[in-house]
């Protein structure tokens, strides 16, 4: 069984059709690439995977399958354990995922405690081993900080470290470089690279920079109003991008 599997998936916004008919599958340990201009419906489909468009008044459609969860028929129970457990997600903007009055650390040991039931001590060990490990230097001591005291880059290693607290088979990060310059921009894909070569996750790179996907991913898929353009291994698709819309993603038609 794949590690995520997409079939005819919809999801209408009122009268807009935000998604319409996208078919992919992520196997384990693979990183796949949804690259398309804002508005083409990336975060969209990003959001169907964790169910989070339930109770929205979105209308969705098709099948979603993750880790094994069947997305649409889930329980909220069952919901709550894929998200933050077995699937994580980070997003553009870190401090919109952390609670600007309470200690970093604190935040990713909640987090943990939801889904595995450890004691306030064990979290709070955990949260500053996966500070450790996505590089916050001094993590014991800069676990106590709060989200301001980071700089941007680190903040997204923590949102990362938070993500990484239940070992989720799956990570999906939207736009997680986007707000950050172009040194730190390089850092923190390096760090998804080194942990996706050490955990075995899948990763679903959401960016509308199809250069930050290309280094990152095995596959791409290309969206556009809602549909797969274009996927393939990453060379295939960069090497003869057979629509006029992806080569201009990549910037080849001027
Ligand atoms: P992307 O992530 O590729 O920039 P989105 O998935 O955010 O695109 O949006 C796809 C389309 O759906 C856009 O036209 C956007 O305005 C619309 N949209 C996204 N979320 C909502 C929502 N909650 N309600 C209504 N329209 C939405
Ligand atoms: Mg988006």
């Amino acid at each position: 069984m794949s590690l995520v599997e997409v079939t005819d998936l919809t999801v209408g916004f009122g009268p807009l059709s935000a998604v319409d008919g996208l078919s992919f599958r992520l196997e384990k340990g693979a990183a796949l690439g949804l690259v398309g201009e804002s508005g083409s419906g990336k975060s969209t489909v990003a959001s169907a995977l964790l169910g989070l468009h339930r109770g929205t008044g979105a209308v969705v459609g098709g099948a979603v399958r993750v880790a094994g969860t069947d997305v649409q028929r889930a329980s909220d129970d069952e919901l709550r354990r894929l998200r933050g457990g077995k699937a994580a997600m980070v997003f553009q903007d870190p401090l919109s995922s952390l609670d600007p009055y309470y200690a970093v650390g604190d935040q990713i040991a909640e987090v943990y405690r939801v889904h595995v039931k450890a004691s306030r001590r064990a979290a709070r060990a955990r949260a500053v081993e996966v500070l450790d490990r996505v590089g916050i230097p001094d993590a014991a001591r800069r676990a106590r900080s709060r989200p301001h005291e980071f700089s941007g880059g680190m903040r997204q290693r923590a949102l990362i470290a938070m993500a990484l607290a239940c070992e989720p088979d799956l990570l999906i990060a939207d736009e997680p470089t986007t707000a950050l310059d172009v040194t730190v921009q390089a850092q923190i894909l390096d760090l998804l690279h080194t942990l996706r070569e050490e955990t075995g996750m899948g990763l679903l790179l959401v960016t509308h920079d199809v250069g930050v996907a290309a280094g990152s991913v095995d596959e791409i898929l290309v969206m556009r109003h809602g549909r797969a353009v274009e996927h393939g291994p990453v060379a295939s698709v960069l090497g003869a991008p057979g629509e006029t819309y992806t080569q201009e993603l990549l910037g080849a038609v001027p």
